[in-house]
């Protein structure tokens, strides 16, 4: 299974892809999955809705790499704007589709993402209610969002917690952490979930920021959480594009580096539907089937 592959860390980065909107990126997209699926990435993920994007794509996307890839996709899918018989039936063309495992979130509010959450009237509230109903329907792993800094909605850093553990309760084998760039806030949620006893796999993101444009992609993902010191390094580099994209990869770098020396097992690499940055990043971490070694030809007696 997904989580067991997970635990043992054969493979030491996922990557994460999003639905084109045109054909153009859709052919460099594929282009992309290729050339990242030879590199051995645990699982490709793929969005669902975010920003407004195309959520069939997400299916077409997801099922089209279980079919032509050896890549094990993980759909991402949400609870926004669609009642649970609409759920039910998009997670069944998932799992006709060959694609095994999910990705169970709550999502945002369309339009504005800070706008107070309203469940569909005949929707899911939570993400943990979306974690119970795909596995209901066959699905074999299911992951689940983690937040470092605590979810925006979040009273507190317990209630958060707790709410995690319930998410765990109802079945995921696995977080994705929301993206950030201290590493110490990812460690902190790790010790925390270890000290409530829970042991499955917490997978931090990693993004170089190798443009302005994918510096505005990150305060999106880090809720505008991103850390100072980042703007600090990139600021006085804006119309250098070549310094700034060569300080975004250091920046990488140096985070992925310190997380695999505090032990992290698995990267979950965003792609931004491109190859070149997830395979510099692949190269200089050494993450490339980086266990295999010896045991990848079994050995008949
Ligand atoms: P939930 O787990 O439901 O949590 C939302 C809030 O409710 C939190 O404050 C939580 O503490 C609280 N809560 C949780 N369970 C309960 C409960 N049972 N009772 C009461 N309160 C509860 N969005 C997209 O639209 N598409 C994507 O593809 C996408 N991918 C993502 C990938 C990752 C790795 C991450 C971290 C986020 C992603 N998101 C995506 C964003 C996500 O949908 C939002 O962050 C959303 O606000 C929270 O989703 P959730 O699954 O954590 O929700």
């Amino acid at each position: 299974t997904l989580v067991e592959d997970l635990r043992a860390a054969r493979r030491r980065f996922s990557v994460e892809f999003s639905p084109a909107h045109d054909e153009a990126t859709a052919a460099r997209q594929w282009r992309a999955v290729e050339r990242l699926g030879a590199l051995g990435p645990v699982f490709a993920s793929v969005t669902y809705g975010a920003g407004g994007g195309d959520r069939a794509g997400t299916v077409e996307l997801a099922s089209r790499t279980a079919r032509e890839t050896p890549l094990r996709p993980v759909a991402h899918l949400t609870a926004v704007g669609q009642s649970a018989a609409q759920l039910a039936a998009v997670v069944d063309e998932l799992v006709e589709g060959g694609v095994r495992d999910v990705l169970a979130l709550r999502g945002d509010p369309h339009g504005d993402p800070r706008a107070p959450w309203e469940p569909h009237p005949e929707g899911l509230a939570h993400a943990d209610q979306l974690v119970r109903l795909a596995l209901a329907r066959g699905v074999e792993g299911v992951g689940v969002a983690a937040f470092p800094l605590g979810h925006p909605e979040s009273p507190d850093a317990d209630t958060d917690l707790r709410h995690l553990l319930g998410k765990f309760a109802a079945g995921a084998g696995f977080a994705i952490a929301q993206l950030t760039y201290d590493v110490e806030d990812f460690l902190r949620l790790r010790d925390r979930l270890a000290a409530a006893g829970c042991d499955a796999p917490l997978v931090p993101g990693l993004l170089p920021v190798t443009s302005p444009r994918v510096l505005e992609v990150t305060r999106r993902l880090t809720d505008g959480h991103e850390p100072s010191w980042l703007n600090q390094r990139l600021a006085p580099l804006l119309d250098d594009r070549g310094a700034f994209r060569e300080e975004g990869m250091r920046v990488a770098v140096e985070d992925g580096r310190r997380l695999l020396a505090e032990g992290v097992e698995v990267l979950h690499l965003y792609s931004l539907n491109a190859a070149s940055n997830v395979e510099a990043l692949v190269g200089e971490l050494g993450l490339a089937d980086a266990r295999e070694g010896t045991c990848r030809t079994p050995v008949v007696p």
